[in-house]
């Protein structure tokens, strides 16, 4: 426990307990948490090198799948905290990661959600314990639970402190961070508010290549900043002007993003830089980090590789329909095979009736706002072995995926 922001800044000026390395708690709730989230079926799977076989069912794993090494830590911190204030009032201020069940226990624990209407965050006090997800927060949020006193239980996963890091060395060096991300993730609302938190310090987000080509546009022409910023409002940083933050600029992402996408992005900024300054000068005008996580590019190569065995019917991605990195692989599979990101094992109704989540083939994943659920019917093949590819998202327990398994192999059964 520590109780002065080492990570944060300097800005903080009421210094609370923060918990950032759990509350040596972890043999305690290990019982609890594998009960809740662990598999044996899925332990079963991996064992037998990632492929299953029940009557005319044929499954293929994807070798890196299921709850990464932030969230599985983001989880346990959230579990010690209810062990270890079992009378305090504890928050989440949002969700801990994008996945409903892991959130649902939460709730059933008694954790609140500060982003709940009855819930108010200007009221806290220092008998309250807030608990930071996985993505990090915004400065000014950190600063409220600070002066208000309350206990902090970090989770802010390493990944995501080093894009923080990154983007600071961008602002420091005064190059405007250009993140590839989603404008209303908590993860890139977290890294823009690091920017600024350097003098000076600039951000622009970018959701795709349609609006990076907006951006390289405005590099090359530089003639319009009134329809520039009509366009990229909500996207920039405070006191944001064109003309002068976009003459030297750094590339960083929202760790979850696709890495093919990022490069791409990158290669556009990198080439319209060369363009209007010229190769001699091109280091003092571009620069990029790639901030993809391991365990995000992990997945995306897993999912790659089932794709190339070329035997698989279908693809099945399980996970929360707001999670980043479960759509980018559903998108990934959508390119190549008929794919459905399912939310888990209630939405394979029967083997005529499937509930998914539409792929965002050929376009980057939807805003949270623009999440919904659709029906396919007659989704899965009859009368004949079926070979379906299975991975999950970074926020998805195993126990969500073996119920998705067991709900394959009594639906492969039905229809035999
Ligand atoms: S997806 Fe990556 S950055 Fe996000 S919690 Fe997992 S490991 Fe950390």
């Amino acid at each position: 426990m520590t109780t002065a922001p080492t990570t944060h800044g300097d800005i903080l000026t009421a210094p609370a307990p923060v918990f950032r390395k759990g509350l040596a708690l972890k043999q305690e709730v290990a019982g609890e948490l594998a009960a809740d989230y662990h598999s044996a079926l899925i332990d079963r799977i991996r064992a037998a090198d990632y492929q299953w076989q029940v009557g005319r069912l044929r499954l293929r794993l994807a070798r890196e799948s299921g709850f990464c090494y932030g969230v599985d830590r983001a989880v346990d911190y959230a579990y010690q905290t209810r062990r270890r204030f079992p009378n305090r009032p504890i928050y989440l201020t949002g969700e801990i990661i994008h996945n409903p069940q892991v959130n649902h226990r939460l709730r059933a624990a008694g954790i609140q959600f500060l982003s709940d209407p009855e819930c108010d965050t200007d009221s806290l006090d220092p008998n309250d314990v807030v608990i930071l997800p996985a993505f990090g927060v915004t400065i000014a949020m950190l600063t409220q639970f600070q002066r208000q006193g309350c206990t902090l239980v970090d989770t802010t996963c390493g990944s995501v402190l080093n894009v923080w890091k990154n983007v600071l060395q961008f602002a420091r060096d005064g190059f405007t961070a250009i993140i590839h991300g989603k404008v209303r993730h908590e993860e890139t609302q977290a890294t823009a508010s690091q920017v600024v938190q350097s003098r000076g310090g600039r951000s622009l987000v970018v959701l795709d290549r349609a609006e990076a080509q907006i951006v390289c546009n405005f590099i090359h022409d530089g003639h319009d900043e009134v329809a520039f910023l009509a366009r990229f409002g909500r996207a920039v940083s405070p006191g944001f002007i064109p003309h002068r933050d976009l003459q030297r600029v750094g590339l960083a992402n929202q760790t979850t993003m696709l890495m093919s996408e990022s490069l791409a992005i990158g290669e556009m900024l990198r080439l319209a830089m060369l363009d209007r300054y010229g190769h001699k000068d091109l280091d003092a005008h571009y620069r990029a980090f790639d901030t993809i996580c391991t365990a995000t590019q992990d997945r995306q190569d897993a999912v790659a590789l089932l794709l190339d065995r070329q035997d698989l019917d279908l693809m099945i991605v399980v996970g929360g329909y707001n999670s980043s990195n479960t759509r980018n692989l559903a998108r990934l599979a959508g390119r190549r095979l008929p794919t459905f990101h399912i939310a888990d094992a209630a939405s394979l109704v029967s083997n005529h009736e499937l509930r998914h989540r539409p792929v965002d083939v050929g376009q980057p994943a939807l805003p949270a706002a623009g999440i919904s659920e659709t029906c396919t019917t007659d989704w899965l093949p009859a009368d004949r072995i079926v070979t379906i590819g299975l991975t999950a998202g970074a926020s998805t327990p195993d126990s969500v995926v073996g119920q998705v398994v067991e709900r394959l192999e009594s639906l492969t059964v039905e229809a035999d």
